[in-house]
């Protein structure tokens, strides 16, 4: 298998968020949790986003990490590889993202790399280097009072210069307007000046798409979604990619299928809610889970009895005044582990039940669930809602196995259905 582009995500969300955008633009794309075993077999793709939790991290830590998963993507034939940062730049002056940028750098021989976290379908802009979150700069906006990573300067030229060995520059909008040539000329020149990285501008869609067009003519790039559409576009319009049609296909999944519930958001409520008038819904009683490991067993065989009939949601979800009296009861960090590994349990006693259709409702949730699973990657499918993808698992020690993990406010009204709809 020759990758036609390979990605280093520093956190999950974000890597889920860049899969969904290669796929969209017709890319098929695995996403792998963590850096793959030698031996995990894939499907034939154009893309792997190796997903790493490295943004908050010790920098050298962070470097170790996404030099390995670039080791991986180069030895499977990733000429460019896209390291993935968050579109508001969420680092600090000790790094990680100029750390990891020099080591890869230095690991391709790339001259100079472009770096971007624009979006501008997401209010990600930049101009004249400065990151704009909506309407006011990156320091004005709430990352200003982020708990892990403060932002407050908005000038990227600056904050990169901060964290890099490498000189910075800035490719500003003025060139990018002129086209792919003036970006190859202006980067050439910030080259032979010494400069090994360029924050380039971009304020409107078809940017992202110049950019593309010359950051896939180099080894190495540094940005958000945005930049992947890019490199995407970029790869389909030159030929290197013959864009999938539609969802990747595959397989049909026969197995039962289960929703677990453990987000307690506005939208993941009302979507419990509608439900209950489809299918058999267990609403776990919190203070039990806190208590121990019964009510996990309790709801597999309350599940049990009634799978082979249809699906079954089992939800801890519940509305803030029951979640704080909770979290007074038991502390906050305790209740809400205590929660995700039951989350964990259910869903391992579920999969041994036999069920291979499986929905997870929260962020969290979903990161317990597989980690407990011990699902490698996934091979992105076709889209349930707005950023969540129907997911078949990669490698999986359980065989065949479709999943869909949806973040608290994503989902329409009838998620659920929606979701089992299109899982089959
Ligand atoms: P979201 O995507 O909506 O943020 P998450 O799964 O990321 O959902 O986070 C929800 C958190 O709330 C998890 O830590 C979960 O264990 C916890 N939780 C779930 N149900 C309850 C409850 N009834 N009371 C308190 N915390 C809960």
């Amino acid at each position: 298998m020759t990758l036609a582009l390979g990605c280093i995500a520093d956190d999950y969300t974000g890597a889920s968020d860049l899969a969904n955008t290669l796929t969209r633009q017709g890319l098929r794309t695995v996403q792998t949790i963590g850096v793959p075993s030698d031996d995990l077999k894939l499907p034939e793709v154009d893309a792997v986003v190796v997903s790493l939790k490295s943004r908050s991290i010790e920098a050298g830590e962070a470097v170790a990490k996404s030099r390995d998963a670039e080791k991986w993507l180069r030895g499977r034939g990733a000429r460019h590889v896209l390291f993935k940062i968050c579109s508001t730049f969420d680092s600090t002056d000790a790094g990680n993202i100029g750390p990891v940028m020099d080591a890869l750098r230095a690991d391709c021989g790339e001259k100079i790399v472009l770096v971007t976290p624009a979006f501008p379908e997401t209010a990600r802009t930049v101009y004249q280097g400065n990151l704009f979150v909506g309407l006011v700069p990156l320091n004005e906006s709430p990352l200003k009072d982020h708990p892990l990573n403060p932002m407050h300067d908005s000038n990227l030229v600056r904050v990169l210069s901060r964290q890099s060995k490498a000189g910075v520059g800035l490719v500003n909008l003025a060139t990018l307007t002129r086209g792919a040539d003036a970006v190859r000329t202006r980067l050439a020149e910030l080259a032979g000046q010494g400069m090994g990285a360029a924050i380039i501008d971009a304020v409107f869609d078809p940017d992202l798409e110049t950019i593309g067009a010359v950051a896939a003519e180099h080894r190495l790039s540094v940005g958000a979604s945005g930049l992947g559409l890019g490199l995407a576009r970029a790869l389909v319009k030159s030929g290197k990619v013959k864009p999938a049609s539609g969802a990747a296909a595959g397989r049909a999944v026969e197995g039962l299928a289960a929703c677990l519930a453990g987000s307690c958001s506005q939208a993941t409520l009302q979507q419990i809610a509608n439900a209950e008038a489809v299918m058999p819904v267990l609403h776990l009683d919190p203070d039990r889970i806190v208590a121990g490991t019964e009510e996990a067993r309790r709801a597999v065989a309350w599940a049990v009895e009634r799978i082979r009939s249809g699906p079954v949601l089992i939800a801890s979800s519940a509305t803030p005044e029951e979640v704080a009296a909770l979290q007074s009861r038991h502390g906050r960090a305790k209740a809400g582990h205590a929660i995700e590994q039951a989350m964990a349990d259910i869903a391992e006693g579920l999969t041994n039940a036999g069920v291979r259709r499986l929905i997870v409702a929260g962020g969290e949730t979903s990161g317990a669930v597989v980690d407990r699973l011990r699902i490698p990657g996934f091979l992105v499918g076709e889209e349930i809602a707005a950023g969540v993808p129907v997911l078949r698992a990669v490698g999986a020690k359980d065989g065949e196995m479709l999943l869909a993990l949806k973040s608290g406010n994503f989902g329409g009204p009838q998620f659920f259905s929606d979701a089992l709809g299109l899982m089959h």
